[in-house]
Order: structure tokens, then sequence, then C-alpha cells
């Protein structure tokens, strides 16, 4: 089958391609360099010649621009999507799973008569050319081969399979796609989010802190301690913008009456019931580390925890290194030893700050 590609982008709020979008193109350029199809990509933003400058090799580069594409909306969105495909006539199309594509990217591929596959995490190549992709099931406990012969097929990628497209730097000339949008029956009047600092869950985090049931047990003097477990768990993630995880009975308790920390929901539970996160390294704290919660841990390479029972879990080759240790008292200073290198860094001025509070991470956990 003669087969070409449409990478499908989008900006985010700032005006810039999300790294999802550029992560989508990796995967359409190493699989145009496999089966040798012509490669293109398709922008959907308010200004679309924003990716004149990246370069993009040989792909040929169109845009749908236009002031109703600053904001999300299945109508516009979903007519972007179509005419960038009519435009490019691809035969396979890869789209990022942002909320923004996943909901029109069903919707688009049944407009041109396509099917759709969702959740892709890899594209291969067999010995005779055939493209099949790969997703999992079941928490991740079945992974799936997938090829179709129906076109153009659709392939969703999930975020973190692929390293983010960074260009050539070389300008293309971005191809603009006209399109007369249908009536706009929504009208986006407001954006109400969470402020920044109230977000708990950063997919994108290179560190996953996951806080278990032992916060809001009684402790060594017989009392609960939940109000200073949750200043504790805050102040890391304030200090190192880390992802925050938790057991399924620490976001179990608010249903059985016992002290909660207010700021977590079932939306954080890392496990086979819960969610699969992709973060370079975890700490887990005050977990037993059973297996149906270290399942959700698949993704996640380097990992350490602090535990009270020289016996849980972790101990028992779950962890790279267990800390066996009162975790108020370790976070305390952890806290403390992340706080003072954050200052001397911003005193030195635009550190990285991710790798920069990894590295203290290590450093300040061996307390
Ligand atoms: C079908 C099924 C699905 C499940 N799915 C999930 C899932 O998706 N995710 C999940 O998490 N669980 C899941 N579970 C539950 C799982 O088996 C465990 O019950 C749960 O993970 C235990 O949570 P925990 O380790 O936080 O709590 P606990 O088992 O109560 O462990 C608390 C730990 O904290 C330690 N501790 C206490 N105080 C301190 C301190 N000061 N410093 C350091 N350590 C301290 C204790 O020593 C203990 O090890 C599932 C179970 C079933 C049956």
């Amino acid at each position: 089958m003669t087969e070409s590609i449409l990478v499908l982008m989008h900006a985010d709020e700032t005006g810039s391609l999300t790294s999802g979008s550029l992560e989508a193109v990796t995967a359409g350029m190493e699989l145009s360099a496999r089966i040798g199809a012509p490669l293109a990509v398709g922008v959907v933003a308010v200004n679309g010649s924003l990716a004149a400058s990246l370069g993009f090799g040989n792909a040929r580069v169109f845009a749908v621009s236009g002031e109703a594409f600053a904001q999300s909306r299945y109508a516009s969105d979903a007519a972007a999507c179509e005419a960038l495909c009519r435009a490019a006539q691809p035969s396979i199309v890869l789209l990022p799973s942002s909320s923004r594509f996943t909901r029109v990217a069903a919707g688009v591929a049944h407009r041109l008569g396509g099917l759709i596959d969702t959740h892709i995490t890899s594209i291969n190549v067999t010995d005779e050319d055939l493209v099949q992709a790969n997703r999992s099931f079941y928490r991740q406990r079945i992974e799936a081969v997938l090829s179709r012969d129906a076109r153009p097929w659709f392939l969703v990628m999930d975020a973190g399979t692929h390293a983010a497209f960074a260009g050539d730097g070389v300008a293309v000339e971005v191809e603009s796609v006209p399109l007369e949008l249908p009536e706009l029956r929504t009208q986006v009047i407001d954006l109400r989010a969470p402020q920044q600092n109230a977000l708990t869950i950063r997919p994108e985090a290179k560190l996953l802190l996951v806080a278990g049931a032992g916060w809001t047990k009684k402790q060594a003097d017989g009392q609960t301690h939940a109000a200073e477990a949750g200043d504790l768990i805050l102040g890391f993630l304030r200090n190192t913008s880390a992802s925050l995880g938790s057991s399924k009975s620490l976001v179990d308790q608010g249903g059985d009456g016992q002290p909660v920390l207010p700021f977590l929901t079932h939306m954080n539970q890392i496990g086979q019931t819960g969610s699969t996160p992709r973060h370079a390294k975890g700490l887990s704290t005050c977990c037993h580390g059973e297996e149906p919660h270290v399942v959700g841990w698949r993704f996640i390479s380097d990992r350490r925890a602090i535990s009270l029972d020289p016996n849980c879990g972790w101990a028992r080759g779950k962890a790279d290194v267990v800390y066996v240790a009162d975790a108020f008292k370790v976070m305390e200073k952890l806290n403390a030893r992340l706080a003072a290198a954050n200052a001397s860094n911003s005193a030195k001025s635009a550190p990285d700050a991710d790798l920069t509070h990894s590295q203290d991470v290590d450093a300040a956990v061996v307390v």
C-alpha cells in the first residue's frame, strides 16, 4: 500500500505549538523515513505561519489560521482538521492526544470515511512494509499490535512516548488552507481553571511524588497529623514542581470518615484501578507498595520510597532505594534543603528548574 502521512498539530494558549504536537511530528518523521512515505504537517492556530521558522525537512506544511482557533471548540477544530486532511490527502494521520484533538479526532475520521485508533504508544513497520500501531489495554497489562486496511487511518498518539521535534531551523513555506467555518453556536466567553499552584497532577513533570495512607495514620505519639502532612506534601510540590500521585487507600479515606488531605482526589490515584503516569523518577512516601499500587509505576524507571516498614513492598524489589525512616522527618529536612537550593538557584538566575529539582531531590533525600 502506498502511504502518505499527515501530522496534525495545534498551538497552546501562548501561541506556541504544543509539546504533544511536536512529539507527533517525531513519530511522523520516523514513520516517513521507515516506509519512504511523503510527510506533511498541518497546523491549527491563530497564526499558522508560526510553524514556518521551525523547519520540517522536506515535509509540506499546511495551516488553517484565524481568531476562531484561539480557543478549543468542536465545530471550528473539527472543520480545521477536516480541511487540512482534504488538502494533504493522507492515508495515515497522526494527532497528539490533547483534550483539544481527542475531542474532534473521531468525528474528523468519520467525515473522511476513515477509521481511528487511540492511545497509540509506538508505530512499527514489518519487513513487508505493513504499518502497525501499538497500544495497551487493561491498565497496560495487554499490549495490542494493530494494523488496518482502511484508509485514512487516524492514530492518536499518547503523550510522553516520543521526543518532541526540535525543528531543523530551516524556514519552510506554509501553505494556507482556506476554510469557511460552519455556523459557530458555541462562544467561548471565559476560561476558568484552577490556579497553576492548585494543580497537583502535572503529566510533564520529571518527578512523581506519591502520598500513601500512612500520612493520615496515627503516628508514634498516638495522634494523627493530617494538617502537617498536607503542608509537607504541598511544600515539596512547590519546591520541585513534581506531580502528585496517591495510593487508593489515601484517596478512599474521605468516604470512610478518616482524616483526609483536601487537595487529593481519585484523579491522583496511581495503580491498577488508577493511572499509570510516565515520569523519569518517583518518590513514594508513607505507602506500603502493594502490587495493585505498584503496577501503576510501570513507566517510572527510577523509584525511591520512604516507609517506616522495612518489610514493605518497596523493600521487596519494587524500588531502587528504600529509606526506612519517618517520612514526616525526612520530608521536613528535604523541603528545607530544596527551598535553600531553589533560593540559591534563583539568585544565580534561570536554572533548568526541572533538572535542578531532580538533582536536588537526590542530594537532599540522603538525610
Ligand atoms: C482490585 C484492587 C485494586 C486496587 N487498585 C489499587 C490502585 O489502583 N492503587 C492503589 O494504590 N491501591 C490499589 N489497591 C489497594 C492496594 O492493595 C493497597 O491496599 C493500597 O495501595 C494501600 O495503600 P497504602 O500503601 O497507602 O496504605 P497502607 O497499606 O495503610 O500503608 C501505609 C504505609 O505507610 C507507612 N507509614 C505510616 N506512617 C509513616 C511515616 N511516618 N513515615 C513513613 N511511612 C509511614 C506504613 O508503614 C505503611 O507501610 C487495590 C486493591 C484491590 C483489591
